[in-house]
């Protein structure tokens, strides 16, 4: 005979015995597991269960307010989301930590472990995927209405494993434990269509597609801070199963029907491990028009059913393209509103124009994206003609102007005639779009004045600066619970987490010794959790005294990496030479992955290793060197990192890197930057002030004059001998003498393109000053709070608030407009 269950479930609220309650209610009744066999893993998606529910009853409420009030959205389009795990954020954002933390307790589980069971979805490489995850955290704690469309890749970032110091790619299978926080939206499908032939008569465009698959949507919902707002992350899968070869199916042929789903799927089977440079691969483009076909086709549908036409498109809607990837959006759209929607050319392409936004990530020329037209064509041959047809128009204007000559018209062209032939994707989002934007000041001084030189005289309004940020709810309220509790004591609760520019009142206690002290504390806890991750993970002991001094970011010869392990070569070097000074203690701390196939990355983290296993070993050092490489980097292991940092090095030779965000969580946490003038270190430097920054190295403007004169790395390694005897360590194999040729072919082929041997003495004496400057650890910690306290301005709030002002036009949601708090959802049984 069926009994009825023991424990009744209601809606829970912050109160802790419900929320037990609730878990328990999850753990049997949605996972089907006995509590008394339930391992971590079992209630953890338990407990995610129940955040879920608190979660989902914001977003319910948030989707009734849009549409009631009839509100212009933003959809923020985007390849990669790196999100990190979404618990321990949810239960911060909706004020339920503390209630969580107690039921666990109730329950007698250790809450670490069982927040540690969760999976990190890697939906992206690096800085870009994890700008765009701050952002939606950003968006809907200020109450824009907002949506994100990605790829829900099957596989994301490869897992890193490290073996006899190299780097080792194992698949990301994260979808396989249950993933108890995303909503799957069978209702929301979508067909995406690709080659074939186009077919033009009286000037009408028929495009017959050869194949067809089905873009399947899951909601992952991101909840803002305070519990009010959340918004719908929206990630397509590929599915065959929705459209067959119904011709074949007829005939009876079953299996030819059903031959080509799976290689159909592999569109969102795995996210492309590259970082900054473009591989131009089939899949990728595929990929690409897959998540854009999909997001424009929802987009419209969404815009049908909440308004009477869709002629109000422009009205409603802004469409954010992050980077180039989603560009295909421009001509998608242009193709939906003439050939489906039946619209003029014009009128289309002035809804466009007024619809999409584009950001630029990079100047740097290997990693603009280009397609081939024959590739192009063969796979989208509609939207290579609209691209003509842009491309044409565009044109034609230029030249109706008078003012440029044909040389000019060349280099404005979308379509690239010197590389055989080649749609510039960057050039096509600056002519559909309205608003272009950089992501630091100089990074969108710099486009103005090289790549988008051209543009910017023929529309000199289109540019625009938003200097990236980061959210304090994740990097400092997820991430460091210590430096949580020191700014609640010292600035009141929960001013700083929504109004980060408060911070600022920090500034009024730096010099109170005791205050200084009580951070000193914080960053202590900080680094031992760190020692201990490290000693558990790796075998490795390191002293929490020691300067510990961190690089993490993908591994890329742009940022670097290369410098800081030649500096500690020579300190090693100088250590053994004169044991008997009064060195400082540092910890050098690496982590990053390289993508699979670029060579000097991978030899990068091999030579870290390399160094690692002799200097670490070697008595004479006696622990004042130690290199750590932490493997699989990621924003899990950022979260325990960051906070730990003393020195963030940010050293990316000037001009090359756009902006840079991890150079904002360490400052955010209270590591002193060592930097180049570079991305956002730039302003950075303006807010924290020169005192309390060590910036090093060479001028974007010293950079150029050098590469003009025609730089060559000799010069430097003539004039000085620590750096000579570096290089030769290096390259005649004394930290690989199993292997002494292993870095000469690097070396050989290295040019120095990024100018490590004009900016290592310059790196050198800084890391002195630095010694000098951590000795007197109350100033040291002084300055750790200056940091902190003036980094309000890199708070991806004031970021988002800019885009909504500057260039979307979006007004958030008025505390009037949400649904009253009475309007609840609640369920009882
Ligand atoms: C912040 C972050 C990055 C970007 O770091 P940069 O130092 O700006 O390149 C990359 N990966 C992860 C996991 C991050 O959290």
């Amino acid at each position: 005979m069926a009994r009825l269950p023991e424990y009744e479930y209601r809606m829970p609220t912050t109160d802790a015995d419900r929320i037990r309650q609730s878990i328990v209610f999850k753990l049997i009744f949605i996972l089907g597991v006995d509590p008394k066999d339930a391992k971590p893993e079992h209630w953890l998606n338990a407990a995610m269960f129940t955040a879920r529910d608190l979660v989902t009853e914001s977003f319910l409420r948030t989707r009734r307010s849009h549409i009631d009030h009839k509100k212009r959205m933003v959809y923020y389009l985007s390849m990669e989301f790196l999100l990190g795990r979404a618990f321990t954020n949810s239960l911060i954002n909706e004020g339920i930590y503390d209630a969580f933390k107690e039921a666990f307790q109730q329950l007698e589980l250790d809450f670490d472990t069982v927040i540690g069971e969760e999976e990190d979805p890697g939906l992206g490489n690096g800085g870009l995927g994890r700008l765009a995850a701050c952002f939606l955290d950003s968006l809907a704690t200020l109450r824009i209405p907002a949506m994100g469309y990605g790829i829900r890749y099957q596989y994301g970032m490869f897992k890193q494993e490290i073996i006899d110091g190299q780097q080792v790619e194992k698949p990301d299978l994260w979808l396989d434990k249950d993933m108890a926080w995303q909503f799957p939206r069978p209702n929301k499908h979508y067909p995406v269509a690709f080659g074939g032939q186009l077919h033009i008569e009286d000037n009408v465009r028929c495009w017959e597609p050869a194949e067809k698959i089905t873009a399947l949507g899951f909601d992952e919902i991101i909840p803002g801070y305070g519990g009010e707002v959340a918004n719908p992350l929206r990630l397509w899968t590929a599915h065959a199963g929705y459209l067959f070869d119904l011709a074949d199916f007829n005939k009876g042929d079953y299996f030819a029907a059903m031959r080509n789903q799976t290689s159909d799927e592999n569109i969102s089977r795995v996210l492309y491990p590259n970082d900054s440079t473009e591989s131009g691969r089939e899949l990728r483009l595929k990929q690409e028009y897959f998540l854009v076909s999909a997001s424009i086709q929802d987009i419209i549908a969404r815009h049908k059913c909440r308004f009477d036409s869709i002629d109000t498109l422009a009205d409603e809607v802004a469409i954010h393209l992050n980077d180039t990837h989603p560009v295909l959006a421009i001509p998608e759209l242009m193709r939906l509103l003439i050939d489906v929607e039946g619209w003029t050319w014009e009128k289309a392409w002035d809804t466009c124009c007024k619809v999409f936004s584009y950001t630029n990530h990079t100047l740097m020329s290997e990693a603009l994206e280009t397609w081939s037209l024959d590739l192009m064509g063969r796979m989208l041959p509609r939207h290579l003609d609209i691209i003509f047809e842009i491309n044409k128009i565009f044109l034609d204007e230029v030249r109706a102007l008078g003012l440029f000559d044909e040389d000019f018209i060349r280099r404005v062209s979308i379509i690239d005639e010197s590389n055989g032939r080649r749609v510039r994707m960057a050039w096509l989002a600056v002519v559909g779009s309205h608003k272009v934007n950089g992501v630091a000041k100089i990074h969108s001084d710099l486009m103005t004045t090289s790549i988008f030189a051209d543009f910017a005289k023929l529309f000199p309004s289109r540019f625009t600066n938003v200097t990236n940020g980061v959210t304090p709810r994740r990097w400092i309220a997820v991430a460091n619970r210590p430096l949580t509790a020191f700014l609640d004591k010292h600035l009141g609760t929960n001013q700083w987490r929504l109004h980060l520019e408060k911070i600022a009142a920090l500034n009024d206690l730096v010099d109170d010794k005791a205050v200084q002290e009580e951070f000193a504390e914080v960053k202590r806890a900080n680094k031992q959790r760190l020692a201990d991750y490290i000693e558990k993970e790796l075998g490795i002991k390191i002293s929490t005294e020691a300067l510990f001094d961190v690089q993490i970011k993908r591994i890329h010869e742009y940022k670097r990496q290369a410098m800081n392990v030649m500096h500690i070569i020579d300190r090693y070097n100088q250590i053994l030479e004169n044991p008997d000074k009064d060195w400082q203690p540092r910890v050098f701390i690496f982590a990053g992955k390289a993508a699979s196939s670029y060579y000097v990355a991978k030899k990068i983290i091999r030579l870290i290793n390399d160094v690692a296993e002799v200097v670490n070993h070697d008595e004479r050092i006696r622990d004042l060197i130690k290199v750590v490489f932490i493997p699989n980097y990621s924003v899990s292991l950022a979260q325990i990192i960051i906070p730990a940092a003393d020195l963030s090095e940010q050293i990316s030779l000037a001009g090359t890197e756009a902006s840079g965000t991890g150079n904002m969580k360490f400052a955010l946490n209270g590591a002193l930057t060592v930097g180049t003038l570079d991305g956002a270190n730039v302003e950075i430097r303006e807010k924290v002030g020169d005192e309390h920054i060590f910036i090093f190295g060479n001028t974007v403007e010293q950079v150029e004059a050098l590469r003009q004169k025609g730089y060559d790395p000799l010069d430097y390694l003539e004039k000085d001998p620590d750096l000579r005897r570096v290089v030769k360590q290096i390259v005649t194999g004394f930290f690989s003498p199993q292997e002494p040729n292993r870095y000469a072919d690097v070396s050989q082929a290295y040019g120095d393109y990024y100018q490590v041997m004009a900016d290592f003495r310059s790196y050198v004496d800084t890391q002195y000053r630095i010694d000098d400057y951590y000795r007197d650890k109350g100033n040291w910690y002084r300055s750790a709070l200056i940091n902190i306290a003036n980094m309000g301005h890199f708070s991806s709030d004031r970021s988002i608030a800019e885009y909504a002002e500057n260039i979307w036009n979006i007004k958030p949601l008025t505390e009037a407009e949400l649904p009253p708090e009475d309007d609840r959802f609640s369920i009882s049984v």
